[in-house]
């Protein structure tokens, strides 16, 4: 369905954000691309559906390079769903998953009917929602119009960047656990951000480890798991099985509001994310801010982290790696 050959993006500066992939995925198959900050997933995926174009290499969507698609045709028919979904906040729900199919020029009693469909599949009740704002509904519930907003026009391929990983541990499990569902009912093939390698190990048919713009491995989780390639990749999973247990970011960060000016100026990090990711963060900025269902809930500065090292040295608890 698409193959990537030796497929390169670089920047002006000199980033090269990704470096010569190679991989081939198959129609109907859930592949999950892998790995910490900065290594690639993001331009990954955009480069799929050309929001970022590829400086060399090729790639092809069922047999035809992507670059001979119509633009407009090739964003139609591929679903792409986001961390933070923005839907347009003067439509209503219905209004919001019907913008492909609108576009497309369906007729309305077909719009309408595919509306409440869609929202029945991503588990909320037509009549319940479908004149609702966006500005009603929950971070999960918007989520899940997210992806009901993809699978609009019924695309044959759907590209999601971390689509769960602002949500609160909860929503976020329900979502999975209904993606698992949709992914049997629907067989769309599907490309899935991640950088939670539970999430990962769940859906994936296979995943795509990457490390600084190289794949590591591809392989089935049973693969990835069972026998992974080199020391990044079992580390990798290591970490994120949280063995020895992981610290987690809400013990250790410094609770309270912070000013605008300030939050405007620092990255941000889910208080459920991985400590590793906090940790990568920290390596290139003295304080990071915390969220927590949308809002900041507070802060990690390296110093919060040298003082939980300190401890662990001098506590004899179990220390990390
Ligand atoms: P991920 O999604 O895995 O976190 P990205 O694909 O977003 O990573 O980024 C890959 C690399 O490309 C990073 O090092 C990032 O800093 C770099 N990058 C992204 N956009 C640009 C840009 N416009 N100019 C220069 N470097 C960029
Ligand atoms: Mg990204």
């Amino acid at each position: 369905m698409i193959t990537f050959k030796h497929v390169t993006k670089s920047y002006e500066d000199g980033t090269k954000a990704v470096d010569s992939l190679n991989f081939t995925i198959e129609k109907g198959e859930f592949f999950v691309l892998i790995g910490p900050s900065g290594c690639g997933k993001t331009t990954t995926l955009k480069m799929v559906n050309r929001l970022i174009e590829r400086t060399s290499g090729e790639i092809t969507l069922n047999g035809k390079d992507i670059q001979d698609y119509d633009i407009h045709e090739l964003r139609w028919d591929i679903g792409y769903v986001l961390q933070q979904i923005s839907l347009f906040p003067h439509m209503t729900i219905g209004e919001n998953i019907a913008v492909v199919p609108e576009l497309k020029k369906w007729d309305k009693n077909k719009v309408n009917k595919r509306v409440e469909e869609l929202l029945v599949m991503v588990g909320l009740d037509p009549d319940r929602y479908r004149h609702k704002k966006p500005s009603e509904l929950s971070g999960g519930e918007q989520q899940r119009i997210g992806v009901a907003r993809a699978l609009a026009a019924d695309p044959a391929l759907i590209l999601m960047d971390e689509p769960f990983s602002a949500l609160d541990p909860i929503s976020r499990e329900k979502l999975q656990e209904d993606m698992l569902h949709l992914k049997r009912a629907i067989h769309k093939t599907i490309i899935f951000v991640t950088h939670d390698i539970q999430e990962a190990l769940k859906l994936g048919d296979r995943i795509c480890v990457m490390k600084e713009g190289a794949i590591e491995q591809i392989g089935t989780p049973h693969d990835i798991l069972h026998a992974p390639v080199n020391s990044f990749v079992s580390g990798f999973i290591g970490v994120h099985r949280g063995l020895p247990k992981e610290p987690a970011i809400a013990e250790y960060m410094e609770r309270g509001p912070i000013l605008a000016e300030e939050a405007a100026s620092l990255n941000k990090i889910p208080v459920d994310a991985d400590f590793s990711e906090a940790l990568n963060l920290l390596l290139n900025h003295e304080s990071i801010a915390i969220v927590d269902a949308g809002a900041i809930i507070g802060t990690l500065s390296r110093k919060d982290v040298i003082r939980l090292l300190a401890n662990q040295q001098s506590g004899g608890g179990a220390v990390r790696g």
